[in-house]
């Protein structure tokens, strides 16, 4: 037990550097290594990697790890070999020699994580060499994306659920970041969790603070933040234009550590992108939500909202890109008049739609109780208040959705093009 104990911060101290674990990764890693089912429900930036890694080293066998980006296995695997860790990845970029030599690693059991994207688990050549190899057990990285009641819904990723079913005997550990009682549960039925281990944390990053900026002047705002700081952030828009738009004009004025990102760019100026602001320690890109999963940066010290994200989860999930390394940060989400305006406009001609009214306040309401605590006085006071200034409803209105929604399981879907908080705002 002892020795065990010893081995696990050896391990981490060789490997990783790190003298101590985390909150909650000791704990995890623990049930992952006694062979349990674990399902681990951390925020973005605390660790979740290490959870599967870490015992992944000290298993016989091969860990089996399932990620949704290509990108994201790619950096995964050339940070571990970095770290003298045996880690390789299959892709369809691999020709068939490589795969070959890829798979007889693992058969040699010298390999201790295999990254594999979901399409692969019903590959005929992949299922005939996963046979002779000992797994220890399998990794889903990103879960959320079984769901389809989620943001990031992956079809492929059905396909654990008869590869698990294939393979019984080996332990499943599930991580995400999504936090809805819906996903969750989804998660746990798809994969199939024998009575698993759940470790969820208060979402809670007490090293951001949050503000919510009335500004009628938006690009302004978005000059005198950069101003004031000289350090690594990014600013979510919601179009291309308008990345396009705002970038232009801090480079008009002397703003010189920006650029701009969205989907709209060609593969290799996204990476060219990506990475000039991955390296630096003051750069700052001007980005639709195409720039997100699988960003790993420590130092983001602050996140703008130019406008409002689409949802709850996207605006935690975006926020929380700020301040990974336990140092303090910044959120500002930008909203003015004009916005409430419309906001008010939909809303009188949406009344009678009560799902869609709910699903609009429960995303305003979100924002605020995720703010709690963390904003200055002067720009918000919470709770009801809050939300009267921002929707300018009746108090006893609002009152009534709040009651109605303590006891309504919520959901944060955006199935509903036409009418999500997205257009809204
Ligand atoms: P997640 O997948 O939960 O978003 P990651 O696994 O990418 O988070 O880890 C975020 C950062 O935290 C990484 O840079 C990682 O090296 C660092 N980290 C993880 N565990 C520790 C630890 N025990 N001590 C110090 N840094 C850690
Ligand atoms: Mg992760």
């Amino acid at each position: 037990q002892q020795d065990f104990q010893k081995l696990k911060y050896d391990t981490l101290k060789y490997f990783w550097g790190y003298d101590s674990f985390r909150d909650s990764q000791e704990e995890i890693i623990n049930a992952v290594i006694n062979e349990n089912d674990s399902l681990v429900l951390l925020p973005t930036g605390a660790g979740k990697s290490l959870c599967y890694q870490l015992p992944a080293l000290l298993k016989e066998g091969t860990c089996l790890v399932i990620s949704p980006l290509l990108a994201l296995m790619k950096d995964q695997v050339s940070q571990l070999k970095q770290r003298g860790i045996e880690a390789e990845y299959l892709s369809s970029e691999l020709d068939e020699y490589d795969a070959e030599a890829v798979y007889d690693r693992c058969k040699d059991s010298l390999t201790k994580l295999l990254y594999v994207s979901p399409e692969r688990l019903t590959n005929a050549q992949f299922l005939q060499n996963i046979e002779e190899i000992q797994l220890s057990f399998i990794a889903v990285d990103e879960a959320h994306c079984i769901s389809e009641w989620g943001q990031d819904f992956r079809p492929s990723y059905q396909n654990i659920k008869e590869f698990r079913k294939n393979h019984p005997k080996i332990p499943c550990l599930a991580l995400t970041a999504t936090a809805t009682p819906k996903v969750l549960e989804e998660i746990k039925n798809k994969l199939e969790l024998k009575k698993p281990f759940v470790f969820q944390k208060s979402f809670k990053r007490e090293n951001i603070r949050i503000f919510m900026d009335e500004v009628s002047d938006k690009f302004q705002r978005v000059f005198d933040i950069l101003k004031h700081n000289n350090d690594s952030g990014i600013v979510y828009v919601r179009t291309r234009k308008d990345a396009e738009m705002l970038s232009e004009f801090l480079k008009k004025n002397q703003v010189k550590n920006v650029d701009y990102f969205h989907a709209g760019l060609t593969t290799k100026e996204k990476n060219t992108r990506q990475s000039h602001w991955n390296n630096s320690d003051n750069q700052v890109l001007i980005s639709t939500n195409a720039f997100g999963m699988g960003i790993d940066k420590d130092n983001v010290r602050f996140v703008i909202h130019y406008s409002p994200a689409p949802s709850l989860e996207n605006f935690y999930q975006e926020i929380g890109r700020a301040g990974r390394d336990g140092k303090d940060s910044f959120a500002f989400l930008l909203w003015n008049q004009q916005e409430l305006l419309n906001f008010d406009e939909i809303l009188k001609n949406q009344i009678p739609n009560k799902a869609e009214f709910l699903k609009i306040i429960t995303y305003l309401y979100s924002i605020f109780q995720v703010a709690e605590n963390e904003l200055p006085e002067k720009v918000f006071q919470l709770n009801i208040q809050g939300i009267q200034n921002f929707t300018r409803l009746s108090k006893a209105k609002i009152s009534n959705v709040l009651n109605f929604l303590h006891n309504q399981e919520i959901i944060y879907h955006n199935d509903n093009k036409s009418l999500s908080s997205m257009e809204l705002l």
